[in-house]
């Protein structure tokens, strides 16, 4: 606890004193082409993809709170070519179509990469890879096996034995790692985010700050929407609004927002440095199935975050939610039992945020008032690359345009929807102690998990 008590609670990276100014509210009334709500990575992807198609295209975006306020400002930052929440997981769900959906992953990481250079965006964006840490003899077989597999794809990745592993990042905890080379990078989110939402006003995008956008209406040739007493009037609406309620009601069925949390150090000495090693900086995590993911900032801080996922009945996002004392406690003694090096270094940064999951654990894209609106969520926890796929997806559906994407199955079909209250809050606590367990008990499935596994459900923290 003392290791936290000073700590600041709020996201590390936007809290930064050049955080850019909100931009001016919509007032009165207005009209555009394409409306989009919520100023997170899919609706400010889509706001530049828009632009980018089509030029001469009016594009108005209305974020509730400011430019990342959502899971954009409050991730862990690694950014993953994977479209499908891993490998592993679109190989069980779309085998057919995993060579495409990871040929287009990397497409649109390397679209990304583009947009940074051509708008010059400082997002500390670095290629590490990633490594995955391997604590148990059964991981430590699972990921030279999974090395085999990557290996056989064609990517560049490299299985590490203890020592190996621990040249790279020392914890005694470590018996193995797994150090995947191509697709993967760290980023600092919020200042990407702030980027893209200057690529956006530089191209003509209109954006509107604390602009919450409380109901849609159908109307001939169009939606209007309703900012309190201003209206907007758009020919199309993209919704990207994650986790948060629901503008569209097919959405609640679909997706759930689980918070998960995250601590930040203050900035390691160079002695703390050297007594980790880290040298290749790369994005790091465990394999359990309450996993911790870990990275070093730009100014050498560690980002901690993961392991516990809370749910709140009926799909509750409230901002006392955002912290939560025992959840930071365990990981910071998780954090010292990984690197006893580093005892008596203190947090700087504590905070929590919603993961918009979807029983699928990769985001879909749909439409509703007649092909008028889009939507895109249920990243589960790896939205920071896919969301731009996600918003060009949503334009193609918005134009009636067939692309290779929109003709994968893996985009067209919907994840099975989740339950209504209270099988849906039961179903998460049973699932969430079974995985425990399963952590507890070498990695082994028990029934309630591969039941689940069987009907396609099998959920990972
Ligand atoms: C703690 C945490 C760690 C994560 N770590 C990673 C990671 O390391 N890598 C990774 O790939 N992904 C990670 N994710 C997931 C990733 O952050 C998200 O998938 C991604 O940011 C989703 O972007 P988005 O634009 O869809 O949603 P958001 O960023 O949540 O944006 C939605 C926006 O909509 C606004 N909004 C909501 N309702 C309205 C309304 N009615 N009117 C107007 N505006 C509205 C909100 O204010 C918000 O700004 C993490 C998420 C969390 C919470």
């Amino acid at each position: 606890m003392r290791a936290y008590a000073s700590a600041r609670l709020a996201p590390f990276w936007l809290d930064r004193p050049d955080a850019p100014e909100p931009a001016p509210p919509l007032t009165g009334e207005a009209t555009c082409d394409l409306a989009i709500v919520g100023g997170g990575f899919t609706g400010l992807w889509a706001a530049i993809l828009a632009k980018q198609d089509d030029p001469g295209r009016d594009v108005v975006m209305l974020e509730g709170d400011t430019v990342a306020f959502g899971g954009s400002g409050r991730n862990g930052g690694f950014v993953d070519a994977s479209l499908t929440h891993g490998l592993p997981n679109g190989l069980a769900r779309f085998p057919d179509e995993i060579d495409q959906l990871e040929r287009l992953g990397l497409e649109n990481l390397a679209g990304i990469e583009e947009t940074l250079k051509r708008f010059s965006i400082d997002a500390a964006y670095e290629k590490t890879g990633f490594l995955l840490a391997a604590r148990e003899q059964h991981e430590a077989d699972e990921l030279s096996e999974f090395a085999e597999v990557l290996r056989e794809r064609g990517i560049d990745a490299e299985y590490l034995d203890q020592a190996a592993v621990r040249r790279e990042l020392d914890s005694p905890t470590y018996i193995a790692g797994l150090w995947q080379r191509t697709g993967n990078a760290i980023v600092d989110p919020a200042r990407l985010a702030w980027g893209l939402a200057r690529a956006a006003a530089e191209l003509g995008v209109r954006i509107h700050e604390h602009s919450r956008v409380t109901s849609l209406a159908d109307t001939p040739g169009g939606v209007e929407l309703h900012v309190g007493e201003a209206r907007l009037r758009a020919r199309r609406v993209v919704v990207a609004t994650n986790g948060f309620p629901p503008l569209v009601r097919a959405i609640r069925r679909y997706v759930v927002p689980v918070y998960d949390y995250v601590l930040v150090t203050e900035p390691l000495s160079a002695e703390q440095r050297a007594a980790i090693g880290w040298a290749n900086r790369q994005g790091t995590g465990d394999c359990t199935n309450q996993f911790h993911y870990y990275r070093l900032t730009e100014d050498d801080r560690i980002l901690w975050g993961g392991y516990d996922a809370i749910y709140h009945w009926a799909n509750g996002m409230r901002p006392e939610f955002d912290q939560r004392p025992a959840t930071f406690e365990l990981l910071a003694r998780q954090f010292f039992a990984t690197f006893p090096q580093l005892e008596g270094l203190r947090f700087s940064h504590a905070w929590g945020g919603a993961i918009d999951t979807s029983t699928r654990f990769f985001a879909f894209q749909r439409t509703a008032l007649g092909g008028r609106v889009a939507y895109s969520l249920g990243y589960t926890g790896l939205g920071v690359a896919a969301s731009r796929f996600g918003a060009q997806v949503m334009l193609d559906l918005l134009a009636g345009r067939e692309s290779e994407a929109t003709r994968l199955q893996a985009v067209r079909s919907r994840p099975v929807p989740f339950p209504p209250e209270p099988a849906r809050s039961a179903g998460i606590a049973l699932t969430r102690r079974a995985l425990a367990r399963a952590d507890r008990n070498g990695g082994r499935r028990g029934p309630w998990l591969r039941t689940l596994d069987r009907l396609g459900l099998g959920f990972d923290s």
